[in-house]
């Protein structure tokens, strides 16, 4: 959140609303970089959400309470809902780094404004454009894992840890690897094929 804050900084005109539970607020060495009339902050989404354009949320930090009464207490307020999105703009984006523990129900998944998945999507092509770059090597434009499209397989995809087994997340996509088109493989974790 720290380094996100000096990143948008280097943009003139952003205003930052810091919601937080009482006794986590954002440190003064951050905010007293920030101009004093782009700072809003609050204890509960709700009093926030109408003005936001990007809502980003991180996981609370609940060893920072004394007890587990506390925290709920405490960060009701800060956990996205349907009902509180309600009074949040139509187009707003919401991001979140991963993983998510309880500060952004399941429920939101679905909404046009979440954009996490895509999000951690990006994060992974903004990697490889950093290494092949540290490494030198020319940059490609438009990767995408070679192959096409195996239309009309919907096998689960078999590796028990591919995303695609995991909660809901779309189901898998298997691509043609080689030419004659012998070699299925799963679009997100490269897993082969096998017929069983
Ligand atoms: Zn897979």
């Amino acid at each position: 959140m720290h380094s996100l804050v000096e990143a948008l900084l280097k943009h003139k005109g952003n205003k930052f609303f810091f919601v937080s539970p009482e006794g986590l607020e954002i440190p003064d060495y951050i905010k007293e970089k920030i101009p004093v009339d782009a700072i809003v902050e609050a204890h509960s989404l709700e009093d926030v959400l109408p003005e936001v354009d990007v809502l980003y949320m991180t996981r609370i930090q609940k060893e920072r309470f004394a007890n587990p009464d506390e925290y709920a207490m405490f960060a009701d307020a800060c956990i996205l809902d349907n009902e509180k999105l309600k009074g949040a703009k139509k187009d707003m984006i919401i991001l979140h780094p991963l993983p998510i523990d309880k500060e952004i129900l399941f429920e939101v998944d679905d909404d046009p404004r979440a954009a996490y998945f895509k999000q951690v999507k990006y994060g992974m092509y903004a990697r490889m454009a950093l290494i092949y770059t540290l490494l030198n090597k020319p940059f490609v434009k438009g990767y995408e894992r070679e192959g096409v499209v195996a239309e009309g397989i919907t096998a689960k995809c078999q590796n028990p840890k591919c995303v695609t087994n995991n909660a809901n997340v779309q189901s898998a996509k298997w691509l043609f690897t080689d030419e004659a088109r012998t070699v299925c493989r799963c679009e997100y974790c490269d897993w082969i094929l096998k017929n069983e």
